[in-house]
């Protein structure tokens, strides 16, 4: 058994527990070790894009319960295990072998070869995975709600409108039943030919963003993950059935399986001037059905 073929992951499918065997055991620092099984449905965070957190959970060896502390994405390219931020390229990089690393106090004591349960809280997944829905959905609507404070063409969406978000996207960070997206509206963008003064009013903005979102969740749609492969390096594509079409979105994180599953899904704004420009927060609340 190797890590030769990166971590086989099963959170895609919406799994919350799995059994592996331990493949390697490395010491990551401040009383850890870093365990890595041959397959996981443990939600690591990414290194490049740190959008979704780890899962909550624990790993059971031999009955005995390990909370994971953190799980980190791991890369190897020549035999030594690179994790998180030390990971230097993005996952999926060809060259590279990426596993999922899960983080866990160093006196566990579990070894190579062990074989381990991996046991997700179900209950905080599932609020990621709402809130990462509903991410996504938003700024599908956001960008809808922008098509037309665009003077020139620029790249489209996964539903055809200009892509504001893919073009002015700075960090976006899912929670429990929400998300926070940080949009910067600079020079590049103003040159892209985006006028900042479409904008308008930022309440009559998440007007027009929360009436969109309310038409798509009432059709119910269904939501899918799509995947080159099994392993953590594997493209995954989050695909939604709305009634303009399908939307597809390059996308690591878990999700829910239908739009019927959100009650609600509602965003505001606040907007602050920072350096060549301003910097817009979309907030987005989801509420389950
Ligand atoms: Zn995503």
């Amino acid at each position: 058994m190797s890590v030769a073929r990166g971590t086989v992951v099963t959170y895609p499918t919406g799994a919350v527990t799995s059994t592996g065997t331990v493949v390697q055991v490395a010491d990551a620092g401040d009383g850890r070790i870093a365990v890595v099984l041959d397959r996981t449905a443990f939600h690591p965070v990414d290194t490049a894009w740190p959008d979704q957190p780890a899962d909550r959970g624990v790993l059971r060896v031999d009955e005995v319960d390990h909370p994971v502390l953190d799980a980190v994405v791991g890369a190897t390219q020549d035999g030594s295990l690179l994790l998180g931020t030390d990971v230097p390229v993005r996952t999926g990089t060809e060259g590279w072998t990426f596993v999922v690393a899960h983080l866990i106090d160093a006196a566990a004591g579990v070894r190579a070869g062990d074989t381990a349960a991996v046991v997700v809280d179900p209950q905080h997944r599932a609020a990621l995975s709402a809130g990462h829905t509903a991410c996504h959905l938003a700024s599908l609507a956001l960008d809808a709600a922008l098509g037309d404070a665009w003077r020139k063409e620029v790249a489209a969406d996964a539903l055809g409108a200009p892509a504001f978000d893919a073009l002015a996207i700075q960090e976006s960070r899912i929670s429990p039943d929400g998300s926070r997206d940080v949009y910067r509206i600079g020079k590049s963008l103003r040159r892209k030919g985006f006028d900042p003064a479409a904008l308008g009013d930022l309440d009559e903005l998440a007007d027009r963003v929360n009436r969109q979102l309310t038409t798509w969740l009432a059709a119910g749609g269904a939501v899918r993950i799509e995947r080159d492969g099994d392993t953590l390096a594997d493209r995954r594509t989050w695909v939604c059935e709305l009634a303009v079409g399908e939307a597809r979105i390059p996308c690591g994180g878990t999700h829910l399986t239908s739009l019927a599953q959100l009650a609600r899904v509602t965003v505001a704004f606040s907007a602050t001037t920072a350096e060549g420009g301003l910097e817009l927060v979309m907030t987005t609340t989801a509420v389950r059905a």
